[in-house]
């Protein structure tokens, strides 16, 4: 690696072709030069459209010796093999979220970059690059709002895929509130629990929704994060944090207003994939950045971790119908 980071995409749904797109156009410092897939034909044609190289396995994309770094867009039972796998190799590897399909698969992942020695894994949780949410960030630990005491979240979604499920809820959707909460706060979850409320009928399918996930921090703050899977009016995240002398909100995105028939309006987006497009940008720049000085800055593996822990507290609690602790191992001085 000298001034340009190698990257092996695999996983050319999506998102994966949207990262590719972003590496290749919108960020200098990367060349994609290799791709996989399960489906080979999906990485052959993005091989062929963008001239990277083919391979038939991530495992063997992994090894490759042009490869100086991974991107994991494949489906989420994937991510945790693949990410062990670069470890492995010593390589760089960010990995769309979640990290795991569980705590203690992202246990190992720490094991593992433990005896790496430095941190060589980023979790996709891009919203912390989303210029709303850094400037809450910054207003919160700036101290003039006082201590925050507790969040208000919805995340809600217009439709899902098929074959979702209700745990998809927490470990697809609510994974990112997971994340941003504790991140804006400065604290880790101490309790999780997930409440029932009356359902929607524009639910395509068996899962459960809406859900209404509530925690607890260490230091007692409560956070609520309203979980609409399917149905909603549109794609609509919101969050206010409660300060001792204020309130924050996350700005809703620039949309041009109307005035006209007697009524003033905007659009509301209802594709998610708009909504932190330019979050992504920067969290790929940034990230470029950070392996070329062989320092990674970004959400951790520890991060990961957190989100998976609180994400498993939560679905359990769905089974006893009581708060169920969020029980974390101390955290390694790697990740401090
Ligand atoms: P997608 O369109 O289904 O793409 C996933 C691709 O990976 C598919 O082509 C899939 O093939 C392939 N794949 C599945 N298992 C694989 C394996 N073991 N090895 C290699 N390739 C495999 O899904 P997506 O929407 O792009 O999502 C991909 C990942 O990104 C998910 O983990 C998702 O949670 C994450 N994501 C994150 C964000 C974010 O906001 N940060 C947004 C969207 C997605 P098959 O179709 O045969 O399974």
């Amino acid at each position: 690696m000298e001034n340009k980071v190698r990257v092996g995409v695999i996983g050319c749904g999506a998102i994966g072709r949207d990262h590719i797109r972003r590496l290749t156009g919108l960020v200098p410092e990367t060349d994609v030069v290799a791709v996989a897939d399960f489906i080979p034909e999906a990485a052959q044609k993005v091989a062929g459209q963008y001239g990277a190289k083919f391979y038939a396995t991530g495992e063997e994309l992994i090894a490759a010796p042009e490869v100086d770094a991974v991107l994991i867009t494949s489906a989420d039972p994937s991510h945790a093999g693949y990410v062990l796998e670069c470890l492995k190799h010593n390589k760089y590897v960010f990995c769309e979220k979640p990290l795991a399909q569980t705590a203690s698969d992202c246990e190992k992942i720490m094991q593992a970059e433990l005896a790496c020695g430095k941190r060589l894994v980023q979790v996709g949780f891009m919203r912390r690059y989303d210029r709303g949410y850094a400037a809450m960030k910054e207003l919160i630990a700036g101290g003039r709002l006082g201590d925050p005491l507790m969040i208000h979240a919805a995340h809600r979604n217009v439709s899902q895929a098929p074959g979702f499920e209700t745990d998809y809820a927490i470990t697809r959707v609510a994974i990112h509130e997971l994340d941003i909460s504790r991140w804006l706060l400065g604290d880790e979850y101490a309790t999780a629990q997930v409440l029932a409320v009356r359902q929607s009928k524009a639910t395509k399918g068996e899962w459960l929704n809406p859900q209404v996930v509530m925690l607890t921090t260490k230091s007692g703050q409560r956070i609520d994060i309203e979980v609409q899977t399917d149905g909603a009016y549109a794609y609509d995240i919101q969050c206010q944090v409660v300060c001792e002398n204020g309130t924050v909100n996350l700005p809703d995105p620039a949309a041009v207003v109307t005035r006209a028939d007697a009524k003033y309006s905007f659009d509301i987006l209802t594709d998610w994939s708009q909504r932190f497009i330019e979050a992504y940008d920067i969290e790929f720049q940034q990230w470029a950045k950070a392996v070329l000085a062989d320092h990674l800055t970004g959400p951790s593996t520890w991060d990961g971790y957190a989100a998976c822990v609180a994400a498993d507290a939560v679905m359990l609690s769905r089974k006893t119908g009581k708060p169920e602790n969020v029980n974390m191992i101390d955290k390694p001085a790697l990740y401090a």
